[in-house]
This record gives structure tokens, sequence and C-alpha cells, in this order.
């Protein structure tokens, strides 16, 4: 061995290098290790949920026959692709419950782009939450990557607002952290929608106690519900939405801030508003969920005129008008006949409508009924579309439906056909039946009357029309009108019945 001196102090140079690697290494297995624990302590210490309890096959009734093709195709194939998968909220629950889920959402550990990579039918959608959508045809599976906790993300993920955003209420305006299965299920909502079906074993795990909430009939949100609704307001309408249409009760700590946060609900855009408004009136249980957002002061966030209408009483009707048109609405539903909502958008708004008109009218009283009509139509809708934004071809719907009122009261010479002929015809009539059961008394059987002549009108042979048409006695309003302005009303505006 050549002992030179250039060689000792290589091999000392050498010694020296490696002992400081080992050094470096050990400290920054002694940080990271610190830095591991740190981070399982936190989400030990936040964790509501415990480990999942598992149900085997044998010890549920969630059979793969009642789920979708289509969301077991996606199952598979993620499955396939090396990803975990599960069925996971409605689809879960409902099968449970043995009723028929109203879709299937699939929540898996692949992240939006790896899903596209799997689908060529796929495509990702949401800002503040990001999901993939696998359409088929008319059916679209939803396919959600397991959220994570806020506070476990990187200073780099919450730094950055595409992923994680919150406003100073607590409100989580982006929710694209990711995270484990574990993690997600205390993301979701309610104990009865942490359920997670497995394709692969059929197993289901329950997070949450969610199998023992669906025996005692409890809507339980996960973790504390005050900071459950400060993160999104919505979860209040989504607790009397389940409660009601799975027949259930809100547990008392779920139920306990409702009113208190109920405000939080003006933070909520008015598409979301709109959506939201879709599920809990036209979903057959709209009179129930009315009734139960009036209690809990929700209702307001929706229809802010015609809660305070319904507050302050100043219309005889509205009340008993509102339920019923709700109460015809789920059983049309329940029939699987065809609803629109703007039906109900113009039963919700028709008597603040009717306000609009009055004091419109004591304001100017040289304006004339249509002008009156049309004023008053422009400002509530712009008032209303604050709260929800109702799509325009719905809007326009609304306005025929409140046109019709008053050319449905004008049936001489050629109108009454005319009207017949209307495209929105049978919801302008539908209306005028609603307005005729409320508001008719033996006093006053006007629209009673009229709703009468128009049930026979339309089903009746051409002669009898005819006879109808000409035993018509001209209203005072329409033969008082001079041809010229005659001709200027096209749309008329609604009768002055109400
Ligand atoms: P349904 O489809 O019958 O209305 P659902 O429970 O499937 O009921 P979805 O709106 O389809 O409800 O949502 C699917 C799942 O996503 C829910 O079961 C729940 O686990 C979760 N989820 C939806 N909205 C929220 C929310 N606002 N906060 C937390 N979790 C939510
Ligand atoms: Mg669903």
């Amino acid at each position: 061995m050549n002992f030179s001196a250039k060689n000792v102090f290589a091999f000392l140079n050498y010694k020296f290098k490696a002992s400081i690697i080992k050094s470096v290494i050990n400290l920054c297995k002694r940080v990271l290790g610190k830095a591991n624990k740190k981070i399982a302590k936190r989400s030990k210490k936040k964790a509501s949920t415990s480990g999942p309890s598992v149900l085997t096959r044998d010890q549920h009734n969630v059979s793969r026959k009642k789920m979708s093709n289509n969301a077991l195709k996606v199952l598979y194939r993620l499955n396939s692709g090396g990803y975990d998968a599960y069925l996971v909220g409605g689809g879960v629950r409902d099968l449970l419950l043995g009723l028929a889920p109203k879709d299937f959402d699939i929540a898996t550990n692949a992240t939006p782009e790896q899903i596209k990579d799997l689908f060529r039918n796929c495509r990702i959608i949401g800002r503040r939450f990001r999901l993939a959508h696998i359409v088929f045809g008319r059916e679209i599976i939803e396919v959600a990557t397991f959220r994570g906790h806020h506070e476990n993300a990187t200073k780099k993920e919450q730094d950055c607002q595409k992923t994680s955003k919150q406003s100073e209420d607590g409100m989580l305006l982006r929710d694209n952290i990711y995270g484990s299965i574990e993690e997600d299920a205390e993301r979701r909502d309610f104990t009865i929608n942490a359920l997670y079906y497995s394709a692969k074993d059929f197993k289901i795990h329950d997070f949450a106690n969610g199998i023992a909430d669906i025996n005692a009939k409890k809507i339980r949100l996960i973790g504390d519900p005050e900071t459950r609704y400060r993160e999104d307001p919505v979860r209040m309408l989504r607790a009397i939405r389940f409660a009601t249409k799975l027949d259930m009760s809100i547990s008392k700590e779920t139920e306990a801030p409702i009113t208190e946060l109920a405000p939080l609900m003006a933070n909520i855009p008015p598409a979301r508003m709109f959506e939201e408004f879709l599920k809990l009136f036209i979903s057959g249980k709209a009179q129930l969920n009315f009734e139960q957002l009036r209690k809990y002061d929700l209702f307001r966030y929706f229809f802010p005129a015609t809660d305070q209408m319904l507050n302050d009483g100043s219309h005889p009707h509205i009340e008993r008008f509102i339920v019923q048109s709700l109460k015809n609405t789920d059983s049309r539903i329940n029939n699987e006949q065809r609803v629109t909502p703007a039906f109900l958008f113009a039963a919700m708004l028709w008597y603040p409508l009717q306000g609009h008109v009055e004091r419109l009218r004591d304001a100017q009283p040289q304006l004339s009924p249509q002008d009156l009509f049309f004023a008053a139509l422009s400002e509530i809708m712009s008032e209303q579309q604050r709260s929800i934004a109702i799509p325009k071809r719905f809007q326009a719907v609304m306005k025929d439906i409140w046109i019709l009122q008053d050319k449905l009261g004008r049936r001489e010479g050629k109108r009454a056909y005319k009207v017949l002929e209307h495209q929105k015809f049978r919801a302008g009539y539908d209306f005028l039946l609603l307005r005729a059961e409320i508001e008719s008394t033996p006093e006053n059987p006007i629209l009673q009357e009229l709703s009468k002549w128009w049930t026979d009108f339309q089903f009746t042979d051409n002669n009898t029309q005819e006879l109808m048409v000409k035993s018509i006695v001209p209203s005072r309003s329409s033969s008082r009108r001079t041809p010229r302005k005659r001709r200027k009303i096209r749309d008329g505006s609604p009768s002055d019945q109400t």
C-alpha cells in the first residue's frame, strides 16, 4: 500500500466528506421524521371519524344489479388502471335504504388528469371543486378525487389559489386539496354520505357511523356543525333536503346552529341557488321543503320579496297559493308528469308582482296597465335575480304565464282561439285554475267561472266553441279600449281580477 502524503490526504478528505454526508442524511431523517410525526399527530387530532367499519357482501343489501352499468364500468376501469375507486354518497346510501339513487357518484385516488387519461369520454369541470365527468350519452358519472384537509396541505398548495381558498367567514371558495380516503370521508357532509362501496370486493367502508345513522334515521353532520356550515352554508339546505327526502330527522347538534347561521346563505352565488332550488322544489318534496326552509328562516334567501309578504301578512292568499302550487308540483312529479320550474317561479312571485304593480300605479297613475305590468316585471325580476339566477328560458315562460292571465280574461272575437294556440296556453291555464282555486269565493266567483269556461272551451267541438265565444259579454276594460291602443297591446298585462 502506498502511504504517500498525497494518498493519506486524499483518504482523510474522503473520510471527512463521507462523515459530512452521513450527518446531513441523519439530520434530514430526523427533521423529516419529526415532520411526519407532526402531520400524523395533527391529522389524528382533527379526525372526527375513526377507522372505517367494514361490511362484507353478506352483511349488506347493496347489489350491483341495482347500480348503473356505466358507474360500474367507471369503477372497473379505474381499478384496472391501478387506482382505488368507490361508489360513494347517495348511490350507496339510497341503495342501502332500498331507494333508487338519483345519480351515482364515484370517489378515487386518481387525479382529474389521471382520470382523463383513462376515459376518452371525460371532461374536467368546476373551479371551486374540480371534478371529472364521464359522459355516457345522457348519463353522467361524476368522479371526484379524494379531498384532503386544507390545514394539512403544503404551504405551496395553500398559497396556490387554484387549489385552496377560504373566505373570511370560513367559507371554502376552492376545495382542490387532494388527500387520502380517510380525509375524504371527513370532508363529506353527513355521516350517511360517507359510505364507500368497492366493486373489487363488494365491501362497504363506513367511516363515520353512517350505517347506524341510517338505521336511526338521523341526518348528522361530520365534524363540528358550525365549522362545517361556515365552510359551506349550502349544507344547511342539504340537511333539510335529506331529512325530507329520506323521511329522517336532523340530529340535535346538526340542527342547532341553522337558524343563527342562516344569514351565511347570502354569500351563496345566485347560480348555485338556482341548482339548489331545483333540488329542493323539483323533487316531489317541494311542499315539505318549503315548510322546513320557512321554519329555519332559509326561504328568504331564495325569494326575499315573497318571504317578506308571507311574514307581514300583507296578502290574504299568498301562503295558500304557494302551498297549493307546491302540492300540485309534487303530485305531478310523483305521477311522472312533466313540470317546469318556470311555473313555480311564476307562482312564487305572482303576488309580489301585484304588489309592485300597485305601488307603481299609486306613484304613477298615468301609466297604462301594460306599462305598469312591464315596469313591475322588470323591477321584480332584477330584484329576484340577485338571489336566484333564473335562466332566460325560464324567465320567458314566467312572463308568458303572467301575460296569459290577462289574455285568458279577454275572449271576444278571435281572441279565445289565439290564446288556445299560444305555446304556453297549458301553463297559463293551469295557473288560472290555481288562482281560481285559491281566490274564488261565493261572493267573487269570477275566476272560477272563467276557468270553467276555458276547461269547457278547449275540449268542445267547433260549433260549441263558436257559441261560447258569441255568448261572451265584452268585458268593460276591453270594450273601452280604442282600436289603436289595442293594437299596441301585443302582450297585454295580467288582468285586474286579482
Ligand atoms: P342526491 O344525489 O340524492 O341529491 P347525494 O348525497 O348523492 O344525494 P350529491 O349532491 O350527488 O348528493 O353529492 C354526492 C356526495 O358528495 C354526497 O353524498 C356527499 O358525500 C358529497 N357532497 C356533496 N355536496 C357536499 C357538500 N356541500 N359538502 C360536503 N360534501 C358534499
Ligand atoms: Mg348524488
